[in-house]
């Protein structure tokens, strides 16, 4: 399956592209973690993607769009992926289309996080994050065992620096002027399927495979 996962920035996107990619073996594309590795290796690409995401603005289109055809040209994306965060412009959406189509292929469906604003900036400035192994925390919902240690793998946990309270309000600012069009965009193409993302974990991912006809035994 060809998806795309669509919601405001905490939303949960990540941690249920991460469950639905280890069942069914679809690579979870992530652009923010693509990116957030090119500022940790301090590549060209990364300097300048640095800037953008300190400020909790969007690294612009022809940088993102490069990164996701060349990483949908791998081979492990050839029978399925779930794209989380990509597309957040229109602009994103068209290239994106324009590229599968080249293939003969599109996107099959896209998933509609939905969550209240209040509740998002309470999980992102609790979010911790794994710096081993990528696993996600948050400090009074889901809290490791051992305070900033990985349950998973004993490594230490980090907040990103883009989930300060202050990054994170520009962060919905821009998720509601550029991303939110693409609901209606995927609406009027007849793929957007809603998931209620206030739900805890375990009954987001049912209600995710529900939507996507995926057996929940
Ligand atoms: P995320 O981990 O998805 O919240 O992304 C973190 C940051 O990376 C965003 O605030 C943007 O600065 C940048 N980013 C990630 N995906 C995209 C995208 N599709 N288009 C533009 N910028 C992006």
């Amino acid at each position: 399956m060809r998806l795309v996962f669509l919601g405001p920035p905490g939303v949960g996107k990540g941690t249920q592209a991460r469950r639905l990619s280890q069942e069914y073996n679809w690579p979870q594309i992530a652009t923010g973690d693509i990116l957030r590795e090119a500022v940790a290796q301090e590549t060209p690409l990364g300097v300048r993607a640095k800037e953008y995401m300190d400020r909790g603005d969007l690294v612009p289109d022809e940088i993102v769009v490069g990164i996701v055809k060349e990483r949908l040209a791998e081979p492990d994306a050839q029978e399925g992926f779930i794209l989380d965060g990509f597309p957040r412009t229109v602009n994103q959406a068209q290239e994106l289309e324009a590229e599968l189509s080249s293939f003969g292929s599109g996107i099959d469906a896209v998933v509609f996080f939905k969550v209240s604003e209040k509740e998002i900036i309470r999980r992102l400035t609790g979010r911790r994050i794994c710096k081993t192994c990528g696993a996600l925390y948050h400090i009074i919902y889901n809290p490791p065992a051992v305070e900033g240690k990985c349950d998973q793998c004993g490594g230490e946990l980090f907040q990103r620096s883009d989930d300060s309270e202050d990054t994170v309000r520009r962060r919905m600012e821009v998720y509601l002027a550029q991303t939110a069009p693409l609901i209606s965009y995927y609406r009027s193409r007849g793929i957007l399927w809603e998931v209620n993302g206030e739900q805890n974990p375990d009954q987001v991912y049912r209600q995710l495979k529900e939507v996507l006809g995926l057996n929940n035994d």
